[in-house]
């Protein structure tokens, strides 16, 4: 058996249970092996550690990004414009979009920014084949989705299926792979729930866009509204849910009548959601990833995260593209959720551990990767949990605080750990690999890290 990994910080946040001051997580091979104080730990791992970091700051369970397209990433002069609606966004989107990509670059660099954010698991979406492979070569574990659009029903029977299939079986794994039907108005309903039949035929998560804008709403209510009038313009009067003048309910039921409602799918956006709404999501156990940087660049209203807090829905975090987005790095959208509870009211003094939940464990959970997923859950830190681990720039010293300075501060990552193994660091740790008891003790405030400027 291999020798244990220890990994020291002044604070240790592990989601699961409460922080611990001078923490650590032992690992061996991939999985935590425990957590818990440095002096327990020490005391009760003994000889059984080898290789020992101590990390300048606070320790967390890597962060799951639950929304994102990596693929988009050399878009990102799209994403810093400011837009009066979702029409203009998406017109300034596909302009950028038919100009030449290198997709594989464009991928690569995103996933390369997502470690240096501290993020260890991505729900990325792909829509050209070139950009596929670019979370399974950076060794990021989550789920790679294809994306599915512009089938209406006809062209769906005429081979629609196998191509899907063609493409899902084409992406590299690991990690998973999934589908992802993209948009209520971009795929007919009888498509929807084809795709929802071969997503469970071959045991395969789906991941939707749902309830982004107004006019998505509009659209499924009434099949009218200025999406809808785009798609008759472009000749799409013929799709199901305009033919028939709308479905009559807003987007989420519309997508439980279609079956795609279920434990193994989940939503991005989630804003134009009312309470009905948020219990039929609990009910069907779907989470939602909020991604409230990118609602604000198109020009959206905010997700009304208050009211899935107090409600208690399961919710994760995502930036979404650079194409509407700022920046890959989760903890500036935890910051933004953090500012919008409080401007919608929230007022439990919960809020930074639950926001902090929501970018870990709440992530996990959207991805199917988390408690209860299998053998090594990721998401938080405990005993047999994957060692998915990142460290922040947090300057705090009381773990109460350093919670706080994370969430609401968005601070630099230190260094990204994927299953045990150190997939980039901003500066190395002080620590040794020494084999012997008792060495590299330094305290975890010495060591000489740059500041990380990776920001
Ligand atoms: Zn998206």
């Amino acid at each position: 058996m291999s020798s244990i990994t220890l990994h020291r910080a002044r604070t240790v946040l592990p989601v699961a249970t409460p922080p611990i001051a001078d923490g650590a997580v032992a690992v061996r091979d991939g999985r935590i092996v425990a957590v818990g104080t440095h002096d327990d730990l020490t005391a009760e791992l003994g000889t059984a550690v080898g290789e020992r970091h101590e990390w300048d700051g606070t320790l967390t369970p890597g962060l799951v990004n639950a929304h994102t397209h990596l693929q988009y990433t050399d878009m990102a002069a799209v994403g810093r414009g400011s837009y009066p609606s979702f029409e203009t966004w998406a017109l300034a989107f596909e302009q950028g979009y038919r100009v030449e990509h290198d997709w594989a670059a464009s991928a690569a660099e995103g996933a390369r920014q997502s470690i240096e954010g501290g993020t260890t698991a991505v729900a990325e979406i792909v829509t050209d084949p070139a950009a596929g492979s670019a979370v399974h070569d950076a060794g990021l574990h989550g789920i790679v989705f294809w994306e599915v659009f512009g089938f209406k029903r006809a062209g769906w029977e005429v081979d629609g299926r196998e191509r899907v299939l063609a493409q899902l079986d084409a992406l590299p794994s690991p990690p998973a792979t999934g589908l992802s039907p993209h948009a209520i108005y971009s795929l007919d309903t009888d498509v929807f729930r084809s795709l929802q039949q071969l997503a469970e035929e071959q045991g395969v998560r789906l991941h939707i866009h749902a309830a982004e804008s107004a006019s998505e709403d509009e659209f499924a209510r009434f099949g009218t509204g200025p999406l809808a009038d785009r798609w008759r313009g472009l000749g799409h009067s013929d799709m199901q849910l305009l033919s028939a003048g709308g479905s009559g309910s807003g987007v989420v039921h519309y997508l439980d009548t279609v079956g795609v409602l279920t434990p193994h799918s989940h939503l991005a956006h989630g804003i134009y959601v009312d309470a009905d709404d948020r219990a039929l999501l609990r009910e069907r156990g779907v989470s939602v990833a909020l991604c409230p940087r990118s609602n604000a660049v198109i020009g959206l209203d905010a997700p009304p995260i208050a009211a899935y807090l107090r409600e208690g829905n399961p919710i994760g975090v995502g930036t979404d593209s650079l194409s509407s987005s700022p920046s890959l790095h989760v903890l500036d959208d935890v910051a933004e959720l953090h500012r919008l509870a409080q401007v919608q009211g929230y007022t439990g003094d919960d809020l930074h551990a639950r926001l902090l939940h929501a970018a870990t464990a709440g992530g996990a959970r959207a991805l199917g990767l988390g408690l209860g997923s299998g053998p090594a859950p990721s998401g938080f830190l405990a005993a047999d949990a994957r060692a998915d681990l990142a460290v922040f720039d947090v300057a705090s010293t009381s773990p109460r605080d350093a919670l706080a300075e994370l969430v609401e501060s968005a601070p630099a990552a230190v260094a990204t750990i994927v299953d045990g193994r150190t997939l980039w660091t901003a500066a190395p740790s002080t620590g040794s690999g020494n084999q012997g008891a008792g060495s590299g003790t330094q305290g975890a405030d010495s060591g000489t890290r740059q500041n990380g400027t990776n920001r």
